[in-house]
């Protein structure tokens, strides 16, 4: 789970070129600039990730000038997200800082000190959410089915004890595209839908993903690409396109990109190559494939490979890349091996 406010030890800090009052320090693979000598290495902080929204509170208010969001609610007059400082990568004097530290003592009395201890609940720390544009999962039928796995990724700023544990590790890329997450499966002769976290009614012809898959034909693709192989399919992957987080790629119809062939019978993803011939087979479209690498990268040359322009349009900032083993690796700590870099232009860009 994604700690949004954790307890972790400062472990660099370095000057910014021609600034005399900041300077950056490096909290797990994360850079964040702070007002010179406020943190040294060694110290522990709080520090509040990117996408932290902050409580009001009066240790927060000199967050207020830059960062406030008002409270979020339905039409209906319901509260969807409490008001808040909201957190965000931001650029000082040509550095990107992403977080924010805090001394130790913003925590509330008893909350744990120890290294990593996740204080985003003590703190009343919650997860901005950028508002939600309506219809795009459409009628629900009932929550995610359990003989899925949810789509996902983690940041490769909390992972350096993950990519050291795999240096050497052949991984393809992929480019992240920016839509919503989409997956359809057969399973016990039923076919199904899912938006990121909802199984969907297939007959709700106004969602986006139940009219992407009817067009798509993926039922028929499924059971025909199921019965060829003697399993059961699932396909994840993203749909972009016109009505679609702002359609960032300028797209002319609604797409869906698969990332994911899942062999639902044995809960098992397919490897890359399986993937891409399942996809061929299918006649759908795979995520853009970036070429593959050998990983002997630290976080940052991570993060720079993340940079650069989508392949669906080059006039835009691509939102970043996932790498994954071509060969499917379980991790101790994260499971599937699969994780993201996100493009920090792309962040600054489109304000997320
Ligand atoms: P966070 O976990 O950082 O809070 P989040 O949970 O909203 O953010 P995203 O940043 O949207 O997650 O990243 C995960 C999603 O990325 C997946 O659910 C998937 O739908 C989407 N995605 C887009 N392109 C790809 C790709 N090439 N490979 C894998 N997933 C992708
Ligand atoms: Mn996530």
């Amino acid at each position: 789970m994604r700690k949004l406010a954790s307890v972790q030890t400062v472990n660099a800090a370095e000057p910014i070129p021609s600034a005399d009052a900041i300077e950056k320090v490096r909290v797990l693979g994360w850079w964040v600039v702070v007002k010179k000598g406020e943190f040294k290495p060694g110290d522990k902080v709080v520090y509040c990730e990117i996408d932290a929204l902050l409580p009001e509170r009066a240790a927060f208010e000199f967050l207020r000038p830059n960062c406030y969001k008002p409270a979020q609610t339905e039409a209906s007059g319901a509260v969807t997200q409490e008001a808040g400082f909201r957190i965000k990568t931001i650029k000082l004097r040509g550095q990107v800082s992403q977080g924010i530290c805090f001394p130790l003592s913003v925590l509330p009395d008893g909350a744990p000190t120890d290294e990593d201890a996740d204080v985003t609940d003590a703190l009343g720390v919650r997860k901005w959410e950028p508002p939600q544009t309506v219809g795009m999962g459409g009628r629900v039928k009932g929550s995610f089915p359990g003989f899925l796995s949810k789509t996902d990724e983690t940041r490769v700023q909390v992972l350096e004890k993950v990519i050291e544990r795999h240096r050497g590790r052949a991984f393809y890329m992929t480019e992240k595209l920016d839509g919503t997450s989409f997956t359809a499966f057969v399973r016990e002769g039923e076919f199904g839908v899912c938006s990121r976290n909802m199984l969907l009614d297939t007959t709700d012809e106004a969602s986006v993903l139940i009219r992407v898959a009817k067009r798509l034909d993926l039922e028929e693709k499924l059971r025909g690409f199921g019965a060829a192989r003697g399993f059961e399919a699932a396909i994840q992957g993203e749909v972009v396109g016109p009505g679609v987080q702002q359609n960032k790629y300028a797209l002319p119809e609604v797409t869906l990109r698969v990332f994911n062939v899942f062999d639902v019978s044995t809960f098992r993803f397919l490897n890359h190559a399986d993937v891409l011939a399942a996809i061929a087979e299918m006649g759908l479209d795979a995520v853009p494939q970036l070429g593959t690498v050998v990983l002997n990268h630290c976080v940052d040359e991570l993060v720079a490979l993340s940079e650069g322009t989508s392949v669906l349009n080059p006039k835009a900032q691509r939102e970043g890349i996932v790498l994954r083993p071509l060969i499917e690796v379980e991790d101790e700590y994260l499971g599937r091996l699969s994780f993201k870099a996100i493009n920090p232009k792309f962040l600054l860009k489109y304000d997320e």
